[in-house]
């Protein structure tokens, strides 16, 4: 079959991420010893949500993963954009300046920033925001330094994954480059990462290679595909307790916060996660390679070196796009049944078309597959649980974009 003869191309590249995989595998196995994680931890708390063991725990262990000073991980993050949220409201202040340094940020973060008015926004609490575009897929290492000598910037933020944008997504070296130059010129800005779609893709995080602060979903990667909902951010432990306090109040912080039964859940999600981003990962590739052999355009390539778990595969034709994520939609375990149809998503600009038969709702860990109804209609592909799943839906997608 096709998807056999693209797979067994493939050795080198599941060889590496096998690799990666146990690399993290470890990481993980040591910060649960290290913690002495115990069944103590899958109890839980309700009401204000006082020394709960199991989350304090769980916040415990994520900070040794990332080598961090502290952590919050909770379910009350709505999601991935609400952690990101209420860290830029938690660092900054009336008149401080925001500096994006990877272009415009993830479409959510419109109506937060400000760049779409919304009466709740940074702006209009009278933060400022700025912005240098990447140029050819890296920072643009001379206006960073212009705008550093020139302004005051409180934070800058790097989104690493490449969002709804047509750019790549940005590697831990390339992070670590650029938070050294930022760091010679202003020792006191606060670097914060979107880190999205990039845990356990490769060896290293963003707090190892300097950042201060860094931000993620577990309706992604690190939830393993079992975390039911929540976000992380982990980071330097000023900076974690003032998003602590901006999460719940101030005076009470990281102190409160009720479980509700989910503490297992998070821990065997982090347990399972560096094996479902492999998965992940692979099934990616597979796609990658698969379609570039039946003459689309793709990116990453198979062969390249990979930031996230995200593969963009480039239609330049709506009706295509829309036929591949009803297709990953038929290959899903839930509401395989169900077409998607292109609709307007609260937070995003353009309608939107979503594949998403997860057991999750949004989970994008889980195989899905999404795109902004717009030139040069991109297909985002993410996720899958396990990799013969993905397979068999890549395998279904070519057969059914074909037809
Ligand atoms: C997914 C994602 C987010 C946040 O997503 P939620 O759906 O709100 O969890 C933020 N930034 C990037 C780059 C993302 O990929």
């Amino acid at each position: 079959m096709f998807i056999d003869e693209v797979e067994s191309k493939l050795t080198k590249q599941f060889s590496n991420i096998d690799n990666v995989c146990y690399f993290n595998s470890k990481k993980v196995l040591d910060a649960f010893r290290k913690n002495r994680v115990s069944d103590v931890h899958f109890n839980s708390t309700t009401g204000y949500g006082y020394n709960d063991l199991g989350r304090e725990v769980i916040e415990s262990v994520y900070a040794d993963i990332f080598k961090a000073e502290d952590a919050l991980v909770r379910n009350q993050f709505i999601s991935g954009s609400h952690a990101l949220t209420v860290c830029l409201f938690a660092l900054l202040r009336p008149n401080d300046t925001l500096l994006s340094i990877t272009g415009k940020p993830y479409d959510t973060l419109d109506e937060v920033i400000g760049i779409v008015d919304n009466d709740s926004s940074l702006k209009s609490f009278g933060v400022k925001y700025m912005q240098v575009d990447l140029v050819d897929n890296d920072f643009d290492y001379d206006k960073i330094k212009e705008v550093l000598t020139n302004n005051k910037i409180k934070v800058i933020e790097i989104q690493r994954s490449k969002g709804y944008s047509t750019r790549k997504s940005i590697t831990i070296d390339k992070v670590e480059k650029v938070i050294k130059f930022i760091k010679k010129i202003d020792s006191k800005v606060i670097i914060m990462i979107d880190n999205c779609y990039c845990e356990f893709v490769t060896t290293k995080e963003p707090i190892e290679v300097g950042a201060d602060i860094a931000v993620g979903s577990l309706i992604k990667n690190l939830g393993g595909g079992i975390a039911p909902n929540g976000a992380y951010i982990v980071g330097r432990k000023d900076l974690i307790k003032l998003c602590g306090e901006r999460l719940t109040l101030p005076g009470e912080g990281k102190e409160v916060g009720p479980s509700l039964g989910i503490n297992k859940s998070l821990l065997q999600g982090l347990y399972f996660a560096p094996s479902v981003v492999a998965s992940s990962l692979k099934t990616a590739v597979l796609a990658s390679c698969a379609l570039e052999e039946k003459g689309y355009l793709v990116e990453p390539k198979y062969d390249e070196e990979r930031a996230d778990i995200v593969q963009n595969i480039i239609f330049n034709d709506e009706n295509k796009l829309i036929k591949f994520c009803q297709s990953i939609q038929g290959s899903s375990p839930i509401d395989s049944h169900v077409v998607p149809v292109p609709w307007e998503m609260p937070g995003y600009q353009d309608k939107v078309i979503m594949a998403a038969g997860a057991f999750t709702q949004g989970s994008s860990i889980e195989l899905s597959c999404d795109g902004p109804i717009r030139s040069p209609y991109i297909a985002y592909l993410q996720g899958t649980l396990m990799y013969p799943y993905g397979k068999i839906a890549i395998a279904e997608a070519i057969e059914n974009i074909e037809k």
